[in-house]
C-alpha cells in the first residue's frame, strides 16, 4: 500500500522548487510555488535574459559534434593522457572544498598511471567547449578480450533471442554499469563521489574488487556538466536543463552522454543529483511511462533501491546530530509528484539502451542557492563531506548490486530487447510485483506494427526526424518500392521504422501521440507530452501492417532540389530548415521579398546563392509564380526572452540582441532593430519614461513578436493589439490540436502544438485576427492539462478559442502574439517557422502600407 506522508510530500515539494523546469540563468532562488501554485503560477523564465558568460576555455569546434565514441577495439587500459586545464581560482567547487573541474585531469592522469584498472577518455565537449570525461574501471582486457565483449554486446542487442538461450553468455560477459554525474552544474558532489570510488576501486587489494572488476565494467561520467560545476549553476552555458533534454538532444552533452549508453549498453545506472533531504532514490511515482518492459525494470530498480537506501542510512548520519533524514524512496513512500513518465530525463533515457536498473539519487544537504551565498565556508564544506559520503554509498551499493545480480541484469536487458525485437504486445504488470505496485502503477501502450515517415508535408523535417532516430540507435528502412498500409499508398522512398526492434521502445516514445493524463494523476513533475510524430514537422503514420522490402538507412537522404528552369525561385518557409536557408540567404545579401502565405521569394540572379543552400539544409525551391511582396531584410530581433528561446532564435539564423527591462532602461539603441521577441523578464510597467519613449519611437517603425503571459502583458501595457489574453491552469502541459485560421502573419499553419501554461485570447478587435485556435474537440492530445481548483483554465475553456493573433497596432507595428510554446527547450521543431513567418511578416510590413504584402 502507498502513502503519502507529510515528511515525505514536504521534501518533495522542496525539490520541485528546486528544480526550475527550464534551464536558464540560475535563479538565486526560486520563487515560491513555482510548480505547485497551478492557479496563478508566475510565467515560466521569469529571470533576466540574456545567455551566461561563456568562459574563455571556448575554442574552436565548441558546441559541435566530432566523432567521438568509444574504441571497440582496444584493449584496457588505455592510458590516456588528458589535456589539463588552466587552473580556474574562480571554480564554484573551490568554496565547498570539492574538485575544481581543473582539477579533475591531474587526477585522472594520475590514477591512470598508478595501476592498471583506469582509463580515461575524452568523450566530447561541453557548450563551452570543456572537454567531458568517461572513466572505465575494469580489470585489464588485451585488445582481443576487448573485442569480445563487444561482440556479445552486440549480440545481446541484435540476436537478443540467441543470447537469451546462450547459457555461457553471462560468464564471458562484463556487466556495464553507468554512473552520472554533475548533470547540474550545482549539484556538485557526484562528481567528487566518483573519483573517491574510482580511486578506491583502482587502488583496493581486496579480492572482492578484483572480482568485481574481472565480471564488470564500470563507466563514470565525471562530470556531465562541467560549465554549469565551474559557474554554480544548474544550466550548461547555452542555459539548457541537461536534464531535460534527453528526447531533443540539443545539447552537446546530452549527444555524449546519449552516445555512451548506446555504445557501453548498461544494465544499470545512476544518476547524483542534489538536494533532498532525506536522500530521494528512486523509483518514482506514477504515472510511470508506458514504453519500457516496466516488470523487469521496477523489480530491479526496486531491489537496487533498496540497497542504496540500506547503504545510505548505515552511513550512521542522524537528524539530531547531522540534521539529516533517512533516505525515502517515491515509489514507496509518497502518492506522486516525482514520476517516469517523460523520457527527458537521464534515467528515463537509460532504460530504452538497456537499464533494467536506473535511479536518480538526490543526496540531502543543500549547497548551493542562497546556502552557497549565505551560509559560512565551514558549513557548507560540513554539508558538502556528508553529501559525497552518501553518493560514493550509493556507487558502491550498485556496484555491488550488478556484482551480486550479474547474471540477473544481463538476462534482464536481454529479455527486454527480446520483446522488442519479438514485437511482442505491451505488457500490464502484474500487481503486487514489488510490494506497494498497484493499479494505480500500470500504464501500457499500443505499438503498431511499424511507423511510416514521409516527406508528404516536409521532406526536410522528415530527413531531419530520421537522422534523430538514427542518433538514438533506432533502426530506419527506405522502402525500395510504392506500397500499402492501412489503405494508404506511400511512394518508393517512404521511410519505415519497423517496430520489432530491440529499442522498439525508443522508437515508441518518440513517435506515439501519447496520452492525455490529465484524469489519472494530479501532480506532474515536468512534461507530459513531447511527441516528436506531432510536434517535429514531418508526416508519421503508425500502421498495423507492414509488407514492403526496405533497405536500413545510415542518415536520411539528401532532400535539396531547385526547379530546372530559370527564374525568380519560391521557398515556402514550413520547416526550420527553411527558416535557417533563407536567413543563410539573407546573410549573403541576397534580395529577397516576403510574398505573403510564408513564402520567400528568391530573384533568378541569385541562383547560385539559392543552389548552395538547398544543399546545405536540404530546402526545395519551387518556380516563383509571383515576385509580388515586401522587401524583407535580415531580421535583427530585440529578444526578452528565456535561455532556450534565444539559444532556437540564434540556431535558426536570426540576428539576435537579448535584452531586458534593465538593458531597455540602461537606453538602448533600437536603430539596429527590426522586430522586438517578448516571452520573459521585460516588464513594460517597469520601464522608466525615458526607456518608454524610445521604445514607442521603435514601435512607429519596428514589429512584435510576444509569447505567454509575459507576451501578453506587454501586448495589454504598450497598447498594442486589442485582445484580452486568458491564462489556463499553470502546470498544464502538453501536445494540442489546433485549427490553422489564416491570416496575413502565415503563423497558424501547424496542426498540433505544444503548450506549457497555455493561453488563449479573446475580446479581439476589428484589427486582430486569429492565425491558429485551439481544436474544438480535446484539444488536448498528449499530456496533463485539468482545470484550476476553481474548475477554470481547463481544456473545456480553450476549445475553439485563438491561440495565436495577429494585427497592426494603429501605429502601424506589425505584432503577432502567441499563447502557445512553439520554441520550448528547442523541442518543436515544426513549429519554429511558425515564429519565423511571424518574424518575417513583421519585419516586412511594419513601416510599410500593406496590410498583407
Ligand atoms: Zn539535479
Amino acid at each position: 500500500m502507498r502513502f503519502a506522508t507529510a515528511v515525505l510530500g514536504v521534501a518533495v515539494s522542496a525539490a520541485l522548487l528546486a528544480v526550475p523546469r527550464t534551464g536558464t540563468a540560475e535563479p538565486a532562488e526560486p520563487p515560491p510555488a513555482a510548480v505547485r501554485d497551478f492557479g496563478n503560477g508566475p510565467e515560466r523564465n521569469e529571470v533576466a535574459a540574456g545567455l551566461p558568460e561563456r568562459p574563455g576555455t571556448s575554442r574552436a569546434g565548441a558546441g559541435t559534434d566530432q566523432p567521438y565514441g568509444l574504441s571497440r577495439d582496444r584493449g584496457y587500459p588505455r592510458r590516456t593522457r588528458l589535456p589539463v586545464p588552466a587552473e580556474n581560482p574562480a571554480d564554484a567547487s573551490v568554496k565547498l572544498g570539492l574538485v575544481p573541474y581543473h582539477g579533475i585531469a591531474p587526477r585522472l592522469n594520475d590514477l591512470q598511471w598508478r595501476g592498471d584498472r583506469v582509463s580515461a577518455e575524452i568523450i566530447g565537449r561541453s557548450a563551452a567547449g570543456r572537454d567531458l570525461y568517461l572513466v572505465t574501471v575494469t580489470a585489464p582486457e588485451s585488445a582481443a578480450e576487448a573485442r569480445e565483449q563487444a561482440r556479445i554486446r552486440d549480440r545481446i542487442e541484435e540476436h537478443p533471442a540467441a543470447a537469451a538461450r546462450d547459457r555461457k553468455l553471462a560468464g564471458r560477459y562484463k556487466a556495464p554499469l553507468f554512473v552520472n554525474a554533475n548533470i547540474h552544474g550545482n549539484e556538485w558532489e557526484g562528481t567528487d563521489a566518483a573519483l573517491r570510488t574510482i580511486e578506491e576501486l583502482a587502488t583496493s587489494r581486496d579480492p572482492e574488487t578484483a572480482r568485481l572488476l574481472a565480471t564488470t565494467r564500470l563507466y563514470f561520467n565525471v562530470t556531465a556538466n562541467p560549465d554549469g560545476r565551474v559557474a554554480g549553476v544548474r544550466p550548461n552555458s547555452a542555459g539548457f536543463d541537461l536534464n531535460r533534454d534527453f528526447v531533443t538532444a540539443s545539447q552537446p552533452e546530452v549527444r555524449a552522454m546519449r552516445q555512451v549508453m548506446i555504445d557501453t549498453q548498461p544494465v544499470a545506472m545512476i544518476d547524483l543529483h542534489g538536494y533532498v533531504n532525506g536522500t530521494l532514490i528512486e523509483p518514482t511515482t506514477p504515472p510511470h511511462g508506458a514504453n519500457y518492459e516496466y516488470d523487469l525494470f521496477i523489480t530491479h530498480t526496486y531491489a537496487n533501491g533498496l540497497g542504496m537506501e540500506a547503504a545510505v542510512n548505515a552511513l550512521g548520519y542522524t537528524v539530531e546530530k547531522d540534521g539529516v533524514h533517512p533516505a525515502q524512496i517515491p515509489f514507496r513512500d509518497s502518492a506522486e509528484g516525482w514520476d517516469d513518465w517523460p523520457p527527458i530525463f537521464t534515467p528515463q533515457y537509460a532504460p530504452f539502451h538497456g537499464a533494467v536498473a536506473a535511479h536518480t539519487v538526490e543526496i540531502p544537504l543543500r549547497v548551493n542557492g542562497s546556502d552557497y551565498t549565505q551560509q559560512p565556508v565551514e558549513e557548507l564544506r560540513r554539508r558538502s563531506a556528508i553529501n559525497t559520503d552518501v553518493a560514493a554509498a550509493a556507487i558502491r551499493a550498485t556496484y555491488g548490486f550488478v556484482r551480486a545480480g550479474h547474471d540477473q541484469l544481463i538476462a534482464g536487458q536481454i529479455e527486454v530487447f527480446r520483446r522488442g525485437a519479438a514485437g511482442e504486445p505491451s505488457r500490464a504488470v502484474p500487481l503486487g510485483i514489488v510490494p506497494g505496485f498497484g493499479p494505480e502503477d500500470v500504464y501500457t501502450t499500443t505499438f503498431p506494427r511499424a511507423y511510416v515517415i514521409t516527406g508528404e508535408r516536409s521532406a526536410p523535417a522528415a530527413a531531419r526526424l530520421v537522422d534523430h532516430l538514427i542518433a538514438n540507435d533506432v533502426r530506419v528502412g527506405r522502402a525500395r518500392h510504392v506500397f500499402r498500409a492501412d489503405g494508404t499508398t506511400y511512394p518508393a522512398g517512404s521511410y519505415v521504422v519497423d517496430m520489432r526492434q530491440p529499442k522498439r521502445g525508443l522508437a515508441n516514445v518518440m513517435l506515439e501521440a501519447g496520452a492525455d493524463i490529465s484524469d489519472r494523476v494530479d501532480a506532474m513533475y515536468d512534461i507530459s507530452g513531447w511527441s516528436h510524430a506531432l510536434l517535429w514537422g514531418a508526416r508519421v503514420d503508425g500502421v498495423t501492417s507492414l509488407r514492403v522490402r526496405a533497405d536500413p538507412v545510415q542518415a536520411a537522404a539528401p532532400t535539396g532540389s531547385l526547379p530546372r528552369t530559370r527564374g525568380p525561385l519560391a521557398l515556402q518557409v514550413s520547416d526550420a530548415k527553411d527558416v535557417m536557408a533563407l536567413n543563410d540567404l539573407l546573410a549573403r545579401g541576397v534580395s529577397v521579398t516576403w510574398g505573403g502565405d510564408g513564402t520567400a521569394i528568391v530573384p533568378a540572379a541569385a541562383r547560385q546563392a539559392a543552389t548552395t543552400v538547398s544543399d546545405r539544409y536540404g530546402v526545395r525551391f519551387a518556380r516563383a509564380t509571383s515576385t509580388h511582396g515586401t522587401p524583407l531584410p535580415r531580421v535583427r530581433i530585440a529578444a526578452a526572452a528565456s535561455a532556450d528561446e534565444l539559444f532556437t532564435l540564434r540556431e535558426l539564423g536570426f540576428d539576435v540582441t537579448p535584452v531586458s527591462t534593465a538593458v531597455l532602461n540602461e537606453g538602448f539603441d533600437w536603430s539596429g532593430i527590426d522586430v522586438l521577441f517578448v516571452s520573459s523578464g521585460l516588464n513594460h510597467q517597469a520601464l522608466d519614461a525615458e526607456a518608454r519613449t524610445a521604445l514607442d519611437a521603435f514601435l512607429a517603425t519596428g514589429g512584435v513578436v510576444a509569447r505567454g503571459g509575459t507576451g501578453a502583458a506587454f501586448n495589454a501595457a504598450a497598447g498594442l493589439l486589442t485582445a484580452t489574453a486568458v491564462a489556463g491552469r499553470g502546470d498544464a502541459n502538453g501536445v494540442v490540436r489546433t485549427v490553422s485560421s489564416g491570416g496575413p502573419a502565415g503563423a497558424g499553419w501547424a496542426g498540433h502544438a505544444f503548450v506549457y501554461s497555455p493561453r488563449w485570447f479573446t475580446a479581439l478587435g476589428a484589427e486582430v485576427t486569429a492565425e491558429q485556435s485551439y481544436a474544438a474537440d480535446g484539444p488536448l492530445v498528449s499530456g496533463h492539462w485539468r482545470p484550476g481548483p476553481d474548475g477554470a483554465g481547463g481544456q473545456d475553456a480553450a476549445r475553439g478559442q485563438a491561440a495565436v493573433i495577429s494585427g497592426r497596432d494603429e501605429r502601424g507595428a506589425a505584432v503577432v502574439l502567441f499563447g502557445t510554446e512553439p520554441l520550448f527547450r528547442n523541442h518543436p521543431k515544426g513549429q519554429f517557422p511558425q515564429v519565423a513567418r511571424a518574424l518575417y511578416w513583421s519585419a516586412a510590413v511594419t513601416g510599410s502600407t500593406l496590410t498583407t504584402p
